[in-house]
């Protein structure tokens, strides 16, 4: 059984919109704790296959499984957040009036599996890991400012620190680095560097270098008209003749 451990398995997807095909037979796996790049061109399928997997988009045909036994294709959106899958859309969301710690806190309450509370106390231990959050995030000792005064590197790195907050099975990130500088660049590739193995993340990013440092150990995935064209570690998918020619035009 080739599938064993999987947490993610998406199998033949085809969407069509009006006869086109977004995806066309896309067949990728995610193993538990993988840390996995998506690239490909503008318009290869990259949205449609994150939408396809929070059920914001329905597959025309084929499967996607969430582990051994959750069937996405008949779940809502609302659903598969509840069943443990995660995403960060490319803008921050954060609320930008509260302090860092309150979003972090924010997030925690929003978790459909806290018993809600009008008084609502953090116990020592999600106090403690709020803590360990701020630390990975590297906005320790910035606990008590207002997320909107953050830089957008900043907020990014708050957004993520929320999805973590409601400790997702399966993490989707929507090009974190866009618009950050250099050094916030460097230091998201670090952060998500350090939740690898500990976190099941699919990262879809268009920015080489980054992809580059946060693919040293893992796989990553090339998109080309709604399939996967090459698979394999950076260095793999950069040699393939059908990604160079896919890239570069030829
Ligand atoms: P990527 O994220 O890789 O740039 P998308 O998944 O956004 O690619 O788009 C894949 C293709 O599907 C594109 O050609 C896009 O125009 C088309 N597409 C996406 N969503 C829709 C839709 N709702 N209706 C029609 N065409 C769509």
């Amino acid at each position: 059984d080739t599938t064993h451990g999987a947490i993610l398995y998406l199998d033949d997807i085809t969407v069509s919109f009006d006869g086109f095909k977004a995806l066309n037979k896309l067949t990728l796996d995610i193993s538990v704790g993988e840390l996995r790049c998506i690239i490909g061109p503008n318009g290869a399928g990259k949205t449609t296959m994150m939408d396809v997997i929070t059920g914001k988009t329905k597959a025309s045909s084929g499967s996607a499984f969430f582990g051994q036994t959750i069937d996405l294709a008949k779940m809502n959106e609302v659903q598969i957040a509840h069943a443990g899958i995660g995403r960060k859309f490319q803008r921050p969301t954060v609320f930008e009036q509260h302090s860092v710690f309150e979003n972090l806190e924010l997030a925690m309450k929003m978790d459909k599996r806290v018993k809600p509370s009008l008084f609502f106390r953090l116990t020592s231990e999600q106090g403690g890991k709020i803590e360990e959050i701020l630390k990975l995030i590297r906005l320790n000792g910035q606990e008590a400012r207002a997320a909107g005064l953050l830089s957008h590197g900043q907020k990014q790195w708050l957004e993520i620190g929320m999805l973590l907050m409601q400790e997702p099975e399966l993490i989707l990130l929507d090009e974190p680095v866009a618009g950050m500088s250099d050094a916030e660049t460097a230091r998201t590739a670090e952060l998500l560097n350090e939740l690898r193995g500990k976190h099941s993340i699919m990262v879809v990013e268009h920015d080489m270098g980054f992809v580059t440092e946060i693919a040293r150990q893992g796989k990553v995935s090339v998109l080309h008209e709604g399939s996967v064209l090459s698979e394999g570690t950076m260095q793999q998918v950069q040699n393939d003749e059908r990604v160079i020619e896919v890239y570069l035009g030829r």
